[in-house]
């Protein structure tokens, strides 16, 4: 039997250096106070564009080499955030990367956004079923700003989350599991304007990110919880400069491959979707109200309550 007590933490995302951009703080602080965090990563990101020159030949429509090499750069970032539990949905390569809404890619063979849903859910209900996760983090229906593959991200992981817990689903899996608390990424307006604001004046690059191009910007009265990573600031810019491909990390900002600045976050902000909320709101940790000394109630005792 696994063990029952203890933190866990599971985060999914669609690419390699989603997890830096909006977690890295998160990720950093868990790991350091002895959580355990798994992050299980969707697609290798191949359908990337490439930032610096001399790497330009790994793109999709050269070398192709793109996702073997960011295996490299999540591999670094990883070291640098002090999570060791890692792992491609499926394995790496299982499901590629398709691309922006629009894009040919979105009908490739073997894509995510092509993927069978209950078939990818299942690679991951293995996963929850395999390490009984308290904290599920993922994107909102719309994957944060509507690409395809964080779209599909967010729809694989709450169907694991329903699957994963019903202990009539593919035994073989693994025990049931109930993950008591799902989040999904948030960033209160009000702080991304400001900090959008404040990197139009300082920030070192040619141009600044438009509140959209910021995943997961909602009213402020959705986001339930507040993680203060302030402490963690340097592991966390250093986990996207692991990313080296993707992003160019500059002080307090950085930058995409549209050079737009961007506010380095290291407050970073939740929105409680399922279980109970703490007893205090906002929340500042995900873990708030749970009893983790409680005996493993095997699964699926608990039903359903959404929390909003
Ligand atoms: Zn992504």
């Amino acid at each position: 039997m696994t063990a029952t007590t203890g933190r866990r933490l599971l985060l999914v995302h669609a690419h390699p250096d989603d997890e830096s951009i909006n977690n890295g703080a998160t990720m950093a602080r868990y790991a350091a106070e002895g959580a355990h965090v798994t992050l299980v990563t969707c697609t290798l990101g191949e359908g990337g564009e490439v930032i610096p020159p001399e790497l330009a030949h790994l793109t999709a429509d050269r070398e192709g080499t793109l996702g073997a090499y960011r295996i490299g750069e999540l591999t670094k970032a990883m070291a640098e955030l002090g999570v060791t539990d890692h792992r491609f949905l499926g394995g790496p390569g299982r499901y590629r990367d398709s691309g922006m809404m629009g894009v040919p890619d979105n009908d490739a063979p073997g894509c995510f956004w092509r993927a069978d849903l209950d078939e990818a859910a299942d690679r991951l209900v293995a996963v929850v079923r395999e390490v009984r996760p308290q904290v599920l983090v993922t994107y909102d229906e719309d994957g944060g700003y509507g690409h395809p593959d964080h779209i599909q991200a967010h729809r694989v992981a709450m169907r694991a989350y329903e699957l994963a817990a019903d202990p009539a689903h593919r035994p073989e899996l693994g025990a049931a599991w109930r993950i008591a608390k799902v989040y999904w990424n948030r960033v209160p307006r009000s702080v991304v304007l400001r900090a959008l604001a404040e990197t139009a004046e300082k920030a070192p690059f040619p141009g600044v990110a438009e509140p959209s191009d910021i995943p997961g910007v909602v009213d402020d009265e959705l986001v339930t919880t507040v993680l203060d990573g302030a402490a963690y600031t340097d592991r966390k810019a250093a986990a996207l400069t692991a990313h080296a491909t993707q992003i160019t990390v500059d002080g307090a900002y950085f930058a995409l491959s549209n050079h737009l600045g961007q506010p380095l976050l290291t407050t970073e902000y939740y929105q409680l979707v399922r279980g109970q909320a703490g007893p205090r709101l906002p929340e500042q940790d995900l873990f708030a109200g749970l009893d983790l000394d409680a005996p493993a109630t095997a699964a699926a005792s608990a039903p359903e309550e959404g929390a909003r």
